[in-house]
């Protein structure tokens, strides 16, 4: 395969809104709230689910629009340094995908801005939220802004801002055949910054567990600094297939000094947050713990 290496300005990634550096050792984690503020604060991301703690409620199903269309010509994949990201910046101005319903506020729409990936340097570990004690080899993160604002780094702004749907990876000896677009291109970018047009067109539907109708979430942060509580996670517990081959090929990147790996925040204090959990169930009205949850009105989970 031949790699065309494209100088690529970003508009929007997640190192961008980071600004300063930051790294995943546990010496560099322990400084991040020392240069980022927000990283200390109460509503941070990732943590750890459980269904026994989740409060299981009847929310409504996660609507996803334009996941099955091929994303719009040109898709950039770059190496930033902390991931392989693929950026869907509307520079043409069509409609991208986005999401609606779940726990997200009534007639509030998240449309795609871009898709990273949190990994192992083994394969004990890599994702970064844990899932009934589980963690998983890869976590891949689908980030949407609320239409409502204009650009990544102003959605940052504001609670309502930024939906995260968080899915997890596990390993198996067969590729993933919806993965092959990725991986083939990741050897073109192992340098740190080096970015290329994806060689073949992908959907976002592609890339999704086979099952979405039961999801977690919870209100919680950018798992990168600045850190800030802006994003309101959702989580499938049904994992996507990858190969130990196809897994490694995302080892082969560099951060720039060594192996791009582990990239991934250690688990924060879930404070005195609910986390939530959606069953299939006719009645919108659920009793936890004594308290009455009406999923037909989410106001409760919103102010
Ligand atoms: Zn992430």
């Amino acid at each position: 395969m031949i790699c065309i290496i494209k100088i690529v300005i970003f508009i929007t990634t997640i190192p961008i809104i980071a600004g300063r550096h930051f790294g995943y050792s546990k010496r560099d984690q322990h400084i991040w709230v020392k240069n980022f503020k927000l990283c200390s604060g109460k509503l941070q991301s990732p943590i750890s689910l459980s269904s026994f703690k989740s409060v299981a409620l009847p929310l409504p199903a996660l609507e996803v629009i334009g996941y099955h269309d091929f994303l719009p010509n040109p898709l950039y994949l770059k190496n930033s340094g902390h991931s392989v990201v693929i950026n869907v910046n509307n520079h043409l101005r069509k409609e991208l995908p986005y999401i609606f319903g779940g726990s997200l506020d009534a007639n509030q729409e998240y449309e795609i801005d871009h898709l990273h990936f949190h990994w192992g340097a083994k394969n004990n570990r890599g994702s970064e939220h844990i899932l009934n004690g589980i963690r998983y080899p890869m976590e891949m993160h689908i980030v949407h802004r609320n239409k409502i604002y204009s650009n990544l780094s102003n959605a940052s702004n504001y609670k309502n801002g930024l939906v995260v749907l968080g899915i997890f990876f596990q390993l198996q000896e067969e590729d993933n055949e919806s993965l092959h677009s990725i991986v083939s291109d990741l050897m073109c970018v192992q340098g740190i910054n080096r970015a290329i047009k994806l060689s073949s067109p992908i959907t976002l539907a592609s890339l999704l567990p086979k099952n979405i109708d039961i999801f977690y979430t919870y209100k919680g942060s950018l798992t990168t600094p600045p850190c800030n509580e802006v994003v309101t996670w959702i989580i499938f517990p049904t994992p996507v297939p990858i190969s130990f081959t196809q897994l490694n090929k995302f080892r082969s990147l560099s951060n720039g000094k060594d192996m791009l790996a582990d990239n991934f925040r250690k688990l924060q204090n879930i404070g005195l947050r609910k986390t939530y959990v959606r069953r299939l169930n006719p009645l919108l009205i659920a009793k936890y713990n004594g308290t009455i949850f009406n999923a037909e009105n989410l106001d409760w989970f919103w102010h």
